[in-house]
Parts: structure tokens; C-alpha cells; sequence
């Protein structure tokens, strides 16, 4: 499989779509409505929309499609960082090998378990597990090892991981089989930047400098049997509107090879990082303002596939894309290995980024639950075999809403019940029962109401 992001092919769109038609602008947005998503060109033309009135159009029509599929859920995870060794030297990343002031650190087994547990006793039930790319120190072996005990790794007050989604260097076919036998979720890889000058730029060695081989390991990932997978871009290294017509290329290529496109896009920000000269001075800044316009455009061009979030923005910032179109954040991170459980003033010399929000998860679930938001910590689409292709085949008529809805109430419930500080009780109660007296359909209310109070009982993980 060769590179498919032909060179000039994105600048040609983005030249086509200059000054866009007020008019034609408006078609776009009402097409988006229809919730069938939108071409790479169409795209182009909402990112080169630059008056004030057409970006309020595009902001409403991002919040329509959000409610209109999501609802109100908010997916939350914890990144684990289990090693920081690198032979790459990503120009933006902490962990790069040029970086002789990190402390390096590979967890062994038992700080991995330790860490799985100061997670678990956050009310974590979903990981992103990471790690740099390194032959011995982070091989493939020692990954899966890891996955292992973290499934298996358990607190006494009945804690578990249920869902592990991952974050490394591409592979071939066969070892993305190996992954897959391990029950990882999802596999996570960003692209940083679809524009092959700046890739070659920031990469400037290691296995990492191959464009080509980065580009097509989803493709390898879905032939290695990984039907979920969650691609990305890094912004902040090139122009985001280049780099968002990647990603929906990117996309769409998926979905005509493979029958089936990314289940998430995730949009990094560059934040500053410890001897990472491009993290200190990004090379095309992304504002506030782009970064708000760049979730809406990307939720109304494929609005099936889940948006993350992490903890690299601000609270304000967060909160004020949750509602354009973000459906899973991480919260209560660290982004060292080991950071769980050691004393944060440990943390800055083996950390890959700084982070813009760095309150806790009971905060920040305090937080969101009060602006109506339902946290969520549901792993049943995973658990009951809906990925891939049979999950897109449920989220497209809007059956989804249905499920997810009832499993994140449930979930949410278990939290509070377990892990929550009494004023996030109060409020998670509280949203609770607004959120049961708001079920239309008397039959999910009974369903409900009769599966929240078994959780009160103190059964647990029950799911529909
Ligand atoms: N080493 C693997 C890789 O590069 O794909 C695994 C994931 S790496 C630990 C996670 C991601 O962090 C990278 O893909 C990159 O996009 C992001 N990252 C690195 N440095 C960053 C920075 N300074 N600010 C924000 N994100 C950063
Ligand atoms: Fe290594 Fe990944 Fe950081 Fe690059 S981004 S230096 S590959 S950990």
C-alpha cells in the first residue's frame, strides 16, 4: 500500500475554495443537517469561510449534529503512559531521542499494576495505554504484557479496567493481529501532519521518518483484524485547514478500502514540551477561534465518527468545544510514566507535554455533570462486539443515541456511587433524575429506573 495524499492535491482544493460563495456556504450547512457528512471539497470551502455571520451558521448546524447523535454523553478515559524511551526525535515530543535531560523510565509489571489502580480508584473503567517507540525498551512483547495486567489488575473496592485502547509505533499486518489478541479497543495513531515537506521536517530520523509507512497503518491495522481504529492529526504544524482535508481524506480512503472509516479523529493541539524546540515555537499556531471552527467543520463532515479530546486544552477551552462536537475526553492525566503515583513535582523531566487542564477527574466530572453533560464510562459496544462495521451500521439510523444514553446513565451511576466526592453526588443525582424524568419512552424509563437502583443495591457493570 503506497502514500495516498497525492503532493499539491490539498492545495488545489484549498485554492479552488478561496473567498467562497455566501450562498453556496449555506447549501453546505443545510446538507450537513441531513447528517450524511460531506466531501473533501464541500469541507474546503466551510474552512475557507471566514465571515463572522456564515461561522455562527456553521457553530449552530455543529451543535445540532452533536445533540442530535451524541446527546449530552461525554466518553471519559485516563491516558497510561508506560515508557518514554524513543529512537525517534520528533522535533515537537518530550520523549525524542535528542532529549539527554529526560529522566527515561520503562514501567516493570508491578508499577504498571500500581498505576492501573490509583487509575481504577478515579472511577476509571476506559485506558489509552502509550508508550514511545523503542526495539527493547517498548517492544511489542512487553506492550501486550502490559495490556495483560492491566485487565487483570483489580482494587479491592472491585475497581477494573474494562477497555484499553492504544497508542504506539505502526506495525506490520501480523503483529497488528497480535495486538488484536490481546482485546485492545481501539488502535490510536496520529498522522501529526498530512503535509510531506513539514513530516520530513519533524521527523528528521528514526523508523518515524517513513511518511508512507505512518499513512497506511490503519490499513494494515484493519488487515490485521482491528476494525476500530482512531486517527489524528497534531495541530500546530501546519496549516489546519491542510491538515483537516488529510484527515478526511484520510477517512474516506479508509472507508472505500476498507469498508468501514476511522471510529475516532482525534485533534491534538501542540503543547509546549521539555527540550522540544517545535513545541516551543509551533510553526502554524492554531487560535482559539480555528480550533473552535475546526471541531464544528470536522463534526458536519463526518458526523458518525466520535471526536477526542484531551487534556492538552484549557478547562475553558474544553468546555467550549464539548458542545461543537467532542464525544470522548480524557481527564485527571499524566503524560510521564509512573505519574499516577508518584509526587507531581516529579513529573515535568519525564512528561512528553505540559497540560492545559490539570484538575482532577472528580473535577472535572463535577464540572461537566453541571453543565448538563452526562459523563460516561461505557465499554458495552466493545464488550458486546459492536465495532467496526456493525457499530457504524447501528450509529448511521441513530440507534446508538438509544444504547449509549441508558449505559452512560448506568455507568455514571456506578461512579457516584463509588468514587465520587459528595458535591459531584449531589450534582450527579441530581442530573440523574432530570435526565429520567426527560425519557420519552415509558418502557427505557422502566428499564432504567429498575437498573439504577440494582446499581444502588451494589450490582455492578450492567449494560444493554
Ligand atoms: N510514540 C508513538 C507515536 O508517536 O505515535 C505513540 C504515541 S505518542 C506517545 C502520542 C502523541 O502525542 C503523538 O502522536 C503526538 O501527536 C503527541 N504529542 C507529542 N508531543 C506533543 C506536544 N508537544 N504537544 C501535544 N501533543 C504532542
Ligand atoms: Fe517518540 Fe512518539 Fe514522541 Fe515521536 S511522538 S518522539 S515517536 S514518543
Amino acid at each position: 500500500m503506497k502514500d495516498f495524499i497525492r503532493d499539491g492535491e490539498i492545495e488545489d482544493l484549498l485554492v479552488k475554495s478561496e473567498s467562497p460563495d455566501h450562498k453556496h456556504v449555506l447549501d453546505i450547512i443545510e446538507k450537513s443537517k441531513k447528517l450524511k457528512g460531506l466531501t473533501v471539497e464541500e469541507t474546503a470551502v466551510l474552512l475557507q469561510t471566514e465571515d463572522p455571520e456564515l461561522l455562527q451558521a456553521i457553530f449552530e448546524a455543529a451543535r445540532e449534529i452533536k445533540q442530535g447523535i451524541y446527546g449530552n454523553r461525554l466518553v471519559l478515559f485516563a491516558p497510561l503512559y508506560i515508557a518514554n524511551y524513543c529512537s525517534n526525535n520528533c522535533l515537537y515530543c518530550g520523549f525524542r531521542r535528542d532529549n539527554q535531560d529526560l529522566n527515561r523510565v520503562a514501567l516493570t509489571m508491578d508499577q504498571i499494576a500500581e498505576e492501573v489502580r490509583a487509575i481504577e480508584r478515579e472511577g476509571h473503567k476506559r485506558l489509552l495505554m502509550l508508550c514511545g517507540e523503542h526495539p527493547s525498551r517498548s517492544s511489542l512483547d512487553y506492550f501486550i504484557e502490559a495490556i495483560e495486567t492491566a485487565y487483570a489488575t483489580r482494587t479491592d473496592e472491585g475497581g477494573e479496567i474494562r477497555r484499553i485502547n492504544v497508542e504506539i509505533a505502526p506495525m506490520s499486518a501480523p503483529d497488528f493481529r497480535r495486538l488484536k489478541a490481546a482485546s485492545i479497543g481501539t488502535y490510536v495513531l496520529f498522522q501529526e501532519t498530512y503535509h510531506h515537506e513539514t513530516y520530513k521536517t519533524m521527523h528528521p530520523s528514526g523508523p518515524k521518518a517513513d511518511f508512507a509507512w505512518r499513512l497506511t497503518a490503519m490499513h494494515r491495522a484493519q488487515e490485521g483484524g482491528i476494525d476500530d481504529v482512531g486517527i489524528g492529526a497534531l495541530f500546530g504544524l501546519y496549516d489546519y485547514r491542510y491538515e483537516v482535508l488529510g484527515l478526511l481524506i484520510h477517512a474516506r480512503t479508509l472507508e472505500a478500502d476498507c469498508g468501514v472509516g476511522p471510529h475516532t479523529i482525534s485533534i491534538p493541539r501542540l503543547e509546549p514540551a521539555f527540550n522540544a524546540p517545535a513545541a516551543i515555537s509551533p510553526p502554524c499556531p492554531v487560535s482559539d477561534d480555528e480550533f473552535k471552527k475546526l471541531v464544528a467543520i470536522i463534526r458536519m463532515a463526518v458526523p458518525y465518527t466520535g471526536m477526542i479530546l484531551s487534556t492538552r486544552e484549557s478547562p475553558e477551552i474544553r468546555t467550549a468545544v464539548f458542545e461543537l462536537g467532542i464525544s470522548q475526553i480524557s481527564a485527571g492525566s499524566r503524560t510521564n510514566p509512573g505519574g499516577y503515583t508518584k509526587d507531581s513535582s516529579e513529573n515535568f523531566r519525564a512528561a512528553q507535554f505540559n497540560l492545559g487542564d490539570t484538575r482532577t477527574a472528580d473535577e472535572v466530572i463535577h464540572d461537566i455533570a453541571i453543565r448538563g453533560h452526562i459523563p460516561s464510562f461505557c465499554t458495552a459496544c466493545y464488550r458486546l462486539g459492536r465495532t467496526g462495521r456493525d457499530f457504524m451500521d447501528l450509529a448511521k439510523p441513530g440507534l446508538i443515541q438509544h444504547f449509549c444514553r441508558s449505559n452512560a446513565m448506568m455507568t455514571f451511576k456506578e461512579y457516584l456511587m463509588d468514587y465520587a466526592s459528595p458535591r459531584t453526588l449531589e450534582v450527579g443525582e441530581r442530573l440523574l433524575a432530570q435526565l429520567l424524568a426527560e425519557t420519552e419512552k415509558p418502557e427505557t424509563r422502566r428499564i432504567l429506573e429498575e437498573r439504577l437502583e440494582r446499581i444502588e443495591q451494589g450490582e455492578r457493570d450492567l449494560f444493554i
